[in-house]
């Protein structure tokens, strides 16, 4: 359940539909040049899809550490209640729905990262978004997305260790 080091988004990769989706350290990823603005690019070997540098756009602003926002949606997929993370990590309950409903609006990132750093699965992406839906928030566009997942044959569940 602990990520021993954060897993950067330049090390995996992000396309879906890729046989090494969320696989860390795989040695499917390159370096692949540089945009014009000077952001580095990277090219999954696999699925030969280019990535740009620019993921990791959920982590700016944040007053903690990207692994603590991290961790703690992990938790909430783990179906740890708010008042279990605010005990346990001693975040406010107001900053960690803050956090997921910033999620919400990047869903793609936030669940590559989960997966990539905890190795998550499809059924607790669910219940981390379900918990927003409790809230009364963003349930729409997750639930939407998640149906849209749910419809493919999951190869969100990895069974890499
Ligand atoms: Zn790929």
């Amino acid at each position: 359940m602990r990520a021993n080091r954060l897993v950067l988004p330049s090390s995996f990769c992000w396309n879906r539909d890729c046989p090494d989706y969320g696989l860390v350290d795989h040695g499917n990823i390159v370096k692949y040049g540089r945009t014009g603005k000077g952001t580095q690019r990277w090219k999954c070997k696999t699925c030969e899809k280019v990535f740009v540098g620019n993921k990791g756009t959920i982590f700016y602003g944040l007053h903690h550490s990207p692994e603590a926002m991290l961790e703690c949606m992990a938790m909430l997929a783990e179906r740890n209640g708010l008042a279990a993370i605010h005990r346990i990590k001693g975040i406010k309950e107001e900053t960690v729905m803050d956090w997921l409903r910033k999620a919400a609006h990047h869903v793609e990132e936030i669940e590559a990262m989960l997966l990539a750093n905890y190795h998550l699965n499809r059924v607790q992406f669910d219940a981390m978004w379900t918990y927003v839906g409790h809230k009364g928030e963003k349930a729409d566009i997750s639930k939407s997305l998640t149906e849209a997942a749910s419809g493919e044959a999951q190869p969100w569940i990895l069974t890499r260790g």
